[in-house]
């Protein structure tokens, strides 16, 4: 509303001192560029499809509407799954999703949302802004013909909902779950029968019996979408993404051929996008968890080491499987798994180690009413 605003005034000071300057319009219409962002969410859709109309209201306004961007949710203009190639194609200049959906083009891709056993979504940013990160993805989104931005981080995940207990690692086998990226990958090693749905289908699949098992992202998310109404248990962790990075790619002409400052503000909007996209989900996922547990009688379940440690191992094996056929995916794999090694020695004294410390039984002020 207030873009609306905004814009109908830019407009009109812009027919004012065209007339008071005595040129013609359509020079001022140049300047101006309408993009159009094509995401796999649903329009809207809590942190991620909020995430990307966020984006592009960060654009238009920073650079007063000289960019401005419209956003579509999956199937608007697109099947949430052709995002990309809209993108690449230049049918649209811009898009929001995550680059595990796009592991058909380029398998090496996956890595740049997160791996089993990977890295925390600090640790992640990280390995993005003083890693190899956004060169490397870069280099990867070039070959797609798109530029690329991490755009958000879902935080760390859930396990997934189930109808049946996961005791041991036999417990996957047969499993029809939705489980996207690498973990499916792993879930496929496990003998599980994997698919890959975008959210919209989700609720449905899962209500119909069509799948038995599926992970969405976390409590914010898997509440909206009203998972716990299908499912009898809620497992954590989320061993398969601790912490998933959206992407925003833009057409790689378009984005060559904007003006520098735009494609500062490009970036910044992204750098901000990142970080409260991640915000939100840390915020919304402690409070909606309560409201699962309480409100719904949500069963939560945690995978037992020993399942969790076959998972490790075979998480190991799918990547070392990948590294050994495709190049690209070794390059990116031995990126972070060396940021990996760095980071956990570290995030086990500081971040953990604290989180530990934090839980521990002792009496502590609470908060007081009013
Ligand atoms: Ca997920």
């Amino acid at each position: 509303m207030q873009r609306r605003v905004f814009l109908k005034g830019a407009a009109a000071a812009g027919a004012a001192s065209t007339a008071a300057a005595g040129l013609a319009a359509p020079a001022i219409a140049q300047g101006r560029l309408e993009w159009r962002m094509v995401t796999t969410w649903p329009k809207n859709f809590p942190g991620l499809g909020t995430g990307a109309e966020l984006l592009a209201q960060y654009i238009t306004r920073a650079s007063e509407g000289r960019l401005t961007i419209k956003v579509f949710g999956g199937g608007e203009l697109v099947p949430p799954f052709e995002a990309l190639d809209a993108v690449s194609s230049g049918t649209v200049e811009m898009g929001h999703g995550s680059p595990y959906y796009w592991k058909g083009k380029i398998p090496a891709v996956q890595f740049l949302t997160t791996f089993p056993f990977g890295l925390l979504p600090g640790e992640q940013n990280a390995w993005y802004q003083f890693g190899d990160g956004q060169k490397l993805a870069d280099d990867i989104y070039k070959q797609m013909g798109c530029k690329f931005f991490p755009s958000g981080n879902s935080g760390t995940q859930m396990g997934g909902w189930f109808n049946k207990e996961i005791n041991t690692l036999e417990d996957f086998k047969g499993l029809k779950m939705r489980i996207p990226g690498l973990g499916g990958e792993v879930i496929r090693a496990a003998g599980g029968n994997v698919v890959n749905l975008p959210g919209a289908e989700i609720p449905t699949a899962l209500q119909s019996g069509a799948i038995d098992a599926v992970e969405w992202v976390g409590p914010y998310n898997d509440l909206a979408f009203g998972l716990y109404k299908s499912a009898k248990y809620y497992y954590w962790p989320g061993w398969h993404e601790p912490g998933s990075t959206l992407d925003n790619f833009i057409n790689l002409a378009a984005w060559e051929k904007l003006p520098a400052d735009l494609k500062a503000i490009v970036e910044q909007a992204n750098t901000a996008v990142n970080q409260v996209v991640l915000s939100e989900f840390n915020a919304r996922n402690g409070s909606s968890l309560q409201i699962l547990l309480k409100d719904h009688n949500v069963q939560l379940r945690r995978f037992p080491d020993g399942v969790l440690q076959g998972l490790g191992k075979l998480s190991g094996e799918v990547l070392n499987d990948l590294a050994g056929k495709d190049p690209l995916s070794r390059t990116l794999m031995n990126s972070l798994l060396k940021f990996r090694v760095e980071q956990m020695p570290w995030t086990a004294l500081g971040e953990s180690g604290f989180a530990q410390a934090r839980a521990l039984p002792y009496p502590f002020a609470q908060p007081t009413p009013g």
